[in-house]
């Protein structure tokens, strides 16, 4: 019988907990706190410790919105573990506005909104973002357990997950970002530390979702481009990790508001408004007072409508919702005298005693009150200049049972690539919204139904129950496919055991190397000379008599030869080619021709004007075009094209095209690192045979060594090589244990 597997708790971290509490007289007060974050996730997490869930408990942490006086911490913290199954994260009030009201919302969210003009770049906010974030990394580090699923959500804790994952390698960490993330063109205009940070602290994750496909690209493209790590179907290897990056767009709690239509106090709201609005048709607009909503374009859309469409006057109504948002951000604050003042002018121009224009209301409405609007306007507005998802758009089909109604809806909302049934519109296009208006208004009974029914259909089957499981399996998932690459690291006790057998050997042949194995990569290969170090532990090595040591690359002679010169161990050049033992001449190790390099050249030499940053290097034997100074984008897709170019026109010619680590090498077939390594092992009896490299070109000998050889990569990868190091000071920290020295 299959074992069950084990349950498990979760974890969530957000900025806000789902509770406020604050304080009043002395004595704590707890309210429920609102937003699109806080009430799925609150949907999903009833699921949770039931039989259909792989999860048995969880615990939310964050902060509870207020500051609380000493003396009331404990009974805080003990209300929210048992009414709330939370964990507070206690900051000053000064701390969370410096935080939330600044870098949160003065950078990052204009920034990923694409407001670069309201972005402030201030050096303190960013100190105190990467406080709070360090803060929150706490909070974690107190409470989380071996087997705890981590997700954690949003703009405010960028940083968050590379540094849990710093100190507690172990924890299973997701993360999701509920907001756009920006093109690189964009993004890049974050000073260079700030970017390259908030990249790292993403990728501290394990599994990183995005609402849309665009932003999932997005991030991608700039880790490229910013960190130079590349994806395969947005799996990123870095040397010493793998994670993942997927999109997931959010759904909703379709049920609870089908529900809450047959609540008395909906029906309540939903008869009172049918009384106020006798006659016309209603449009609704609901959003959080920000700039990114649009909320100034549609009513000046709607003023064109009445202005041009005379016919409307007097027979619909613009219900305009407004929920105070981030109060003391000036930018908010000016926003909203600004709707203010055109709400007047439209009423003023257009209204009558019988008839306002625009119903307005600035507040937060409560649950029913906002399913009672859905379910009586024949129209939602929708048009944000920008938004990550837009969960409004969502809930108006959701709460249409009888499929009735139109959206119309920015083409800029995450929300538009799953509801392109709706009317949809460009936020910037007044006259193109006010012409949707008419339409939607207009709009015949079938046609509305028509597309809601797709729409409804898909946001049911895409809830945000589902959404949320689809994430943590993912998550879940992400172990075995890290096993995957991990099993073959190098744990201490099989290091140790491998010093042990290098002790008790007699004679040792070690492959050694040279770029990305002993010496990191640089711009330019001539820059990689070997440190004092380096050449110190080669030179402890090869000093020993039972050792022989090869140095096998794929750099030209000329250059071993300068730097390796006086060293007392076997060089092998050109990936094979060349080969020289201690204090002996250069030999070809087999007859080459070099005949077909003037046809191959003028193909390199293309290629290598075409891309600013790469260069082609002529060896004697073969031929390389470089490209890890150029453009990593450009440079890929010219790396295919080119890889096309040579595999098609050395069909016929014995010629290979190796493509190893941001270099594409062309030489004679035949001979590669794996015939030239068993050729020297072939030449002596020896009793421990190690080999270690970082490239393709390395796993050429990998996979020819015999089985009692041991063979290490560099880097997690799929290799054939026995065992995987994460990065080069492994390897001297292998390698100086063999010399003794550790
Ligand atoms: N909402 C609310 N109270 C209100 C009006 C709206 O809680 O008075 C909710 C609404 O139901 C939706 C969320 O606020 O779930 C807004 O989410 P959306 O993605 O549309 O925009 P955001 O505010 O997250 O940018």
């Amino acid at each position: 019988m299959s074992e069950t597997p084990k349950k498990c708790r979760l974890i969530i971290v957000s900025n806000r907990l789902p509770f406020t509490a604050k304080e009043k007289n002395g004595e704590l007060h707890f309210g429920e706190s609102a937003g699109g974050l806080v009430s799925g996730m609150s949907s999903f997490l009833k699921t949770v410790g039931t039989s259909n869930s792989s999860l048995s408990e969880y615990l939310w942490i964050g902060w509870p919105g207020g500051t609380v006086s000493e003396k009331n911490i404990e009974e805080l913290k003990s209300i929210a573990r048992s009414k709330y199954s939370s964990y507070p994260v206690f900051l000053t009030e000064e701390e969370m506005d410096q935080f939330y009201l600044g870098f949160c919302n003065k950078t990052i969210w204009p920034l990923f909104h694409y407001f670069p003009t309201y972005t402030a770049y201030q050096p303190d906010m960013w100190q105190q973002y990467k406080k709070v974030n360090q803060v929150f990394a706490q909070a974690l580090l107190e409470v989380v357990q071996p087997d705890d699923l981590v997700w954690i959500h949003d703009y405010h804790l960028l940083l968050m997950p590379n540094m849990v994952k710093s100190r507690a390698p172990g924890a299973l960490i997701g993360f999701f970002l509920h907001i756009p993330f920006p093109s690189h063109e964009i993004f890049r205009l974050l000073p260079g530390e700030w970017r390259k940070d908030i990249l790292e602290g993403l990728m501290g994750a394990d599994v990183l979702g995005f609402h849309a496909y665009d932003y999932t690209q997005h991030f991608l493209q700039c880790v490229v481009r910013i960190l130079g790590h590349e994806h395969n179907m947005g799996l990123i290897l870095t040397t010493d990790r793998v994670m993942k990056t997927d999109t997931f767009p959010m759904g909703i709690d379709v049920d609870r508001f089908i529900s809450a239509l047959d609540d008395s106090a909906t029906q309540n709201e939903i008869k009172e408004l049918k009384k106020s609005l006798p006659g016309v048709k209603a449009i609704l607009s609901v959003d959080r007072q920000d700039y990114t909503k649009g909320i100034l374009n549609r009513l000046e859309a709607f003023e064109i409508l009445l202005e041009s469409h005379p016919e409307f006057r007097e027979k619909v109504v613009l219900l305009m919702i407004v929920v105070p948002s981030r109060i003391g951000v000036d930018r908010y604050d000016k926003t909203k005298k600004e709707i203010e003042e055109l709400v007047g002018k439209i009423n003023g121009k257009f209204g009558s005693i019988g008839w306002t224009p625009v119903v307005y209301q600035y507040k937060q409405v409560p649950f029913p009150s906002l399913v009672a609007l859905y379910h009586v306007s024949d129209v939602a507005l929708v048009t944000p200049l920008r938004d990550g998802m837009n969960l409004v758009a969502k809930e108006y089909v959701a709460s249409r049972v009888d499929n009735t109604g139109v959206l119309v809806l920015s083409e800029m909302a995450g929300a538009a690539k799953e509801l392109g049934e709706a009317i949809i519109i460009n936020p910037n296009n007044r006259e193109e919204i006010a012409a949707a208006l008419a339409e939607a208004v207009s709009m015949p009974i079938e046609e509305q139904q028509r597309r809601n029914r797709m729409m409804r259909g898909r946001i049911k089957r895409y809830n945000v129950i589902r959404w949320a499981n689809d994430f943590l399996s993912q998550l879940l998932a992400m172990r075995d496919v890290q096993n995957k690459f991990y099993v073959k690291l190098l744990s201490e006790p099989i290091k140790t055991s491998l010093v042990s057998d290098y002790r008790k050997s007699v004679r040792r042949l070690l492959f050694l190397d040279y770029d990305g194995t002993l010496v990191p990569f640089v711009r330019r290969p001539e820059m990689a000379k070997p440190s004092d170090e380096v050449s110190s532990m080669l030179r402890m090595l090869c000093e020993n008599k039972k050792n022989t040591v090869v140095l096998i690359s794929g750099r030209d002679k000329a250059t071993l030869g300068q730097w390796f010169g006086d060293a007392c161990m076997t060089l092998v050049a050109e990936h094979g080619i060349w080969v020289r033992k201690p204090r002996e001449e250069w030999k070809m190790f087999k007859e080459q021709s070099a005949d077909w390099k003037p046809h191959i050249l003028p193909i390199l030499e293309q290629y290598g004007d075409r891309l600013p940053g790469s260069s082609v290097e002529e060896k004697e034997y073969s031929l390389v075009w470089h490209y890890r100074g150029a453009d990593p984008e450009q440079s890929n897709i010219l790396a295919h094209e080119l890889l096309d170019h040579l595999t098609n026109f050395t069909a016929n010619i014995d010629l290979q095209v190796l493509r190893g680590n941001k270099v594409i090498e062309v030489r004679a077939a035949g001979l590669n690192k794996g015939s030239v390594g068993l050729h020297i092992l072939s030449s002596e009896s020896f009793d421990f045979v190690l080999s270690i490299g970082d490239d393709w070109t390395d796993e050429d000998l990998f996979k020819v060594l015999p089985e009692s050889a041991v063979s290490i990569k560099v880097g997690i990868a799929n290799t054939h090589a026995r065992y995987t190091v994460q990065n080069i000071q492994e390897v001297h920290r292998l390698l100086n244990a063999f010399a003794g020295k550790a």
